[in-house]
């Protein structure tokens, strides 16, 4: 996968430590697919290694990428500024695996966080662009640590989707952690209409969201969902093995093999 210097369209600071940057490329843009991500050289000096970040949104040729301030990289990656080149690598990985969907099913979003950055463009491709898009239920399950830290309710609204919230401190939304606010959901349902979910967070929260499921589903192996890591990641492309997670078959590798997979294929570290 060779490197490309896109230009940078705009930088949008969303919050004090969120910001969205928007990069013009044609061909990222006609190739990228929701899940997938772009391994980024935040700059020229300040990190040797790439970053990893989701395609947050696809507009015509432009992409945007959801970041959230947390060390040097992103940091750096927010004193970019318009006009500039960013030296990218991708699209790279999976993505999530749009199969077809029985007419009547629910499909469930569950963002963890900034984990909510590839669902946007997974929404949109389930609505807009697809060639049949989906019927039945959509609901998007955003968790955050405040009212002021949930993101992108209105890109879900926008496209079809119900809204449900979650926060930490109780302040918008369920109280508690958006696994909660799922088991809530899951145990009200209480039937075994078909039910896909595409879930993107800290790694706990897939355990976690596994243990609901075959608690509250009446029949869980039938339950479709994918779930996308946001995994420490050396270099991207399957070389160095800093990502690599243990699974039913094996260890995997998030950047190659992933970085979404069947929830029903992980295993907890420590199991293995
Ligand atoms: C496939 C994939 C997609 C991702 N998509 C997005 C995205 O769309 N938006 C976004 O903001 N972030 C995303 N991330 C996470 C992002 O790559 C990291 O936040 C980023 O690399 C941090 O770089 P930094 O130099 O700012 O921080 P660093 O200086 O490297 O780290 C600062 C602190 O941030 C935490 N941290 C760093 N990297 C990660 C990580 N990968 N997972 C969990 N915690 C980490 C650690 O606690 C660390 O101490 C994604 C990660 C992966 C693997």
């Amino acid at each position: 996968m060779k490197e490309r210097a896109v230009e940078i369209r705009r930088i949008t600071q969303k919050r004090p430590d969120i910001f969205l940057l928007t990069v013009r490329s044609a061909a990222l843009a006609n190739q990228a697919r929701p899940g997938q991500f772009l391994h980024v050289k935040t700059d020229e000096c300040t990190t040797i290694l790439r970053r990893p970040l989701s395609i947050h949104r696809r507009e015509k040729q432009d992409l945007s990428l959801l970041v959230k301030v947390r060390g040097r990289g992103t940091r750096a990656l927010l004193r970019r500024a318009p006009g500039e080149r960013l030296n990218v690598i991708g699209p790279l990985g999976n993505g999530f695996t749009l199969s077809p969907f029985p007419d009547g099913g629910t499909t469930m979003l569950i963002a963890g966080g900034i984990g909510v950055a590839p669902l946007v463009f997974l929404a949109q491709r389930l609505t807009g662009t697809a060639k049949r898009p989906s019927t039945g239920r959509k609901i998007a399950l955003i968790g955050a640590r405040t009212r002021g830290e949930v993101l992108c309710a209105p890109e879900f609204r926008r496209r079809g989707f119900t809204v449900k919230k979650a926060t930490e401190d109780g302040s918008a939304g369920r109280k508690g952690s958006v696994i909660e606010l799922a088991r809530d959901l899951l145990a009200a349902r209480g039937d075994a209409r078909p039910l896909r979910i595409f879930a993107c967070g800290p790694e706990q929260m897939f355990f976690r969201l596994r243990a609901a499921i075959n608690e509250l589903c009446p029949e869980p192996e039938r339950v479709r969902c994918q779930v996308s890591f946001e995994q420490f990641m050396g270099c991207g492309v399957g070389v160095c093995c800093a990502c690599a997670i243990p699974t039913r078959q094996g260890y995997k590798k998030v950047c190659k093999d992933g970085p979404v997979f069947s929830l029903h294929e992980l295993k907890e570290r420590g199991t293995e």
